[in-house]
């Protein structure tokens, strides 16, 4: 059975950081992979661009291919978007054969033990970590000791593996593309150019560059 991959973020807006990292694991893992725009991110302050806006540049980054797709279910959910019911409401619809896979920057896999109810994740899910070469993370003693036995190859049964999936480093960032925008600069190359071809996806962006 094909498994199904999703990548979670914020996508402020999507880069081709996120859309190769997804390409390529969709690739490593012959698998489909779902990126999952977050609603409201526990974490962190609110997106410069709202739902909408983001989910329709996701649309014109993704055009023209099959492979990745956008699953818009944490922007339908009330509260905040903890990874874990999204992968629970997946399991539900998938099954429980269907291989799951979390896909997570070596970054954030390193901090997973402050996720919420972030044992549960693997019960639902395998958890595929991104990994740029020379780029190593300390994991904390907890993670470290749970994940030990876990490391996996690839992707076998439904859920409880980790595996590494090593990704072309793109050193893109959001963050980066935004202050690009907020010094009246534009950040070409650094995402599809068709997220450039309707002026208005990108304007909440630009509206920056006048605060
Ligand atoms: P920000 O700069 O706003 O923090 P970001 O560019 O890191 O944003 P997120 O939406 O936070 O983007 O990232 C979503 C997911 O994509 C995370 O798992 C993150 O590790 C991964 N990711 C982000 N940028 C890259 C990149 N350049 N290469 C590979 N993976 C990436």
């Amino acid at each position: 059975m094909r498994p199904l991959a999703i990548l979670g973020g914020t996508f402020d807006p999507i880069h081709h950081g996120h859309l190769r990292a997804a390409w390529e694991a969709a690739e490593a893992l012959d698998a489909e992979v779902r990126m999952v725009p977050a609603r409201t991110p526990p974490h962190r302050p609110p997106p410069v661009a709202d739902a909408a806006g983001r989910v329709a540049l996701l649309r014109a980054a993704l055009s023209g291919q099959h492979r990745l797709s956008i699953d818009t279910r944490e922007l339908e959910r009330e509260g905040p978007s903890y990874t874990v019911d999204t992968l629970a409401s997946l399991r539900d619809e998938m099954g429980p054969e269907r291989p799951l896979v979390l896909l997570v920057g070596m970054d954030a896999f390193a901090g997973l033990a402050s996720w919420h109810r972030w044992r549960d994740l693997f019960t639902l899910a395998h958890v595929g970590v991104l990994t740029r070469p020379g780029a190593a993370h300390a994991l904390s003693d907890p993670l470290a000791e749970y994940v030990a036995d876990r490391r996996a190859p690839h992707v076998e049964g439904p859920a409880g593996s980790v595996i590494g999936i090593a990704i072309t480093p793109l050193d893109i960032a959001a963050t980066a593309i935004r202050e690009t925008f907020a010094a009246g600069r534009e950040p070409r190359f650094l995402l599809p150019s068709a997220c450039f071809e309707d002026e208005t996806l990108l304007a909440p962006y630009r509206a920056l560059a006048s605060v």
